[in-house]
């Protein structure tokens, strides 16, 4: 018997399909140099992060007492901090929310980990996702304690089957984590959509005469290319709302680590969830985000990178794979394409593209087998070359 955790030596030995292909990608690049590999298989933003934080930086490290400025902040994060992100939300959504109802977190995977470890009360509770989603919810819902629940997208739009979800809701479902944009779908769940959301938890609520909450996994908020793609807010429509932000893709700021966790003032037992938000912080050892990265947030909330690369690079690509014969449903935002994969089997598609050295994810590990994830967040000069490669591979199928 080893002397150490079974669960944990599970999930630190094996890396994620995305890693792994990620590895193989630089392994690929050393072997016959970067101009031949199309690696399209992690979310790392490929634009540089807005003057703004440059600016913020150089000022905070130029102007602020340097102690001050790298030292602990409070546990929930600074209280300007807080207000800078309350103001934002109030002015952007019409909301009421206050300084009070923020915490400060390092990134999505922490706002996740720390509300889903705040609900967690050991009852046998269940978190519904809905497949396609982000393969780690997965490891966050069991490790705090909860049982994770799969409930397929409409495969036509990936849009919510609320038949579907209807049918997974029960007695013991705490809460249903909502993704749009979505990660790999590129899917927005539109403001009709969040209206029927709201209506059938609602409802599912006085069924069981039950608390459900909805996890808003928002990384991607920002990211839409259209005018008219609005991403609701949803604490605006369903009260027990829990969001959980991040700066990470929005400021092309994923190693450094900022994000936040919202507790709405009409969530239900509002005080008792915000404190049970700042003690998973502290049992997860989250306290006090990166001081120096929390202080460029009033200066930057609401600005993004430039994302006109991201639109030109989903246009792309999409009109490039349509015309060689892949399935593509458009995305309006995030910056992922899910490509329907031109055998059933994903994984064995996926090593086919990698003899073209175009570094695809399988979608298995997002609960919706047969399709391939592709990551446009990647120079467009390297779309433009990986071109011939999708053709190819069409090609090798019947295609194109
Ligand atoms: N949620 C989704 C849907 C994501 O795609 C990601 C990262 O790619 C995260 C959460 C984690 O984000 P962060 O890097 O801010 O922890």
């Amino acid at each position: 018997m080893s002397i150490v955790s079974e669960k944990m030596y599970q999930l630190g030995s094996k890396r994620s399909e995305i890693r792994e292909l990620f590895e193989y990608g630089k392994k690929r690049t050393a072997e016959v140099g970067a101009e031949n590999v199309y690696d399209f298989s992690i979310g790392n933003p490929s634009v540089p992060a807005p003057d703004c934080v440059r600016e913020a930086l150089a000022n905070l490290i130029l102007h602020e007492d340097p102690v001050a400025l790298h030292g602990y902040t409070s546990a929930q994060g600074d209280a300007d901090v807080r207000k800078a992100c309350a103001d934002y939300i109030n002015k952007t959504h019409s909301a009421n929310v206050s300084a009070n109802d923020f915490y400060m977190t390092c990134g999505a995977a922490a706002s996740l980990t720390i509300s889903l470890n705040a609900l967690s009360t050991g009852a046998n509770e269940e978190v519904i996702v809905l497949a396609p989603y982000f393969p780690e919810y997965k490891v966050f819902i069991t490790q705090a304690g909860m049982k994770c629940v799969e409930v397929k997208c409409r495969e036509e739009d990936f849009q919510i089957d609320f038949a579907a979800l209807e049918s997974a809701i029960s007695a013991k479902t705490k809460a249903v984590i909502i993704n749009s944009p979505n990660n790999p779908s590129g899917a927005v769940f539109s403001e009709k959509t969040i209206q029927t959301l709201s209506a059938l938890l609602t409802r599912m609520q006085e069924t069981f005469g039950t608390t459900i909450f909805i996890l808003a996994d928002e990384p991607y908020r920002e990211l839409v290319y259209d005018t008219e793609t609005v991403v609701p807010f949803i604490p605006n429509y369903y009260d027990n709302t829990v969001v959980c932000y991040s700066f990470s893709k929005s400021l092309s700021l994923p190693g450094e680590r900022i994000g936040y966790v919202l507790v709405p003032p009409k969530a239900a037992e509002h005080d008792a969830l915000y404190y049970a938000v700042c003690g998973a912080g502290r049992a997860l050892g989250f306290v006090c985000a990166p001081s120096l990265f929390q202080k460029i947030v009033p200066a930057c909330i609401g600005k993004t990178s430039d994302i006109s690369v991201y639109k030109k690079n989903r246009d792309l690509l999409c009109d490039a794979l349509t015309k060689f014969g892949y399935q593509v449903v458009h995305p309006d935002g995030a910056f992922y394409l899910f490509v329907k994969a031109l055998e059933p089997d994903a994984r064995a598609f996926g090593e086919k593209a990698k003899a073209h050295d175009l570094l695809i994810v399988p979608s298995d590990s997002f609960g919706f087998p047969g399709y391939v994830r592709i990551s446009y967040c990647v120079s467009t000069e390297m779309i433009k070359r990986s071109l011939p490669a999708f053709e190819a591979l069409a090609k090798e199928y019947g295609k194109a």
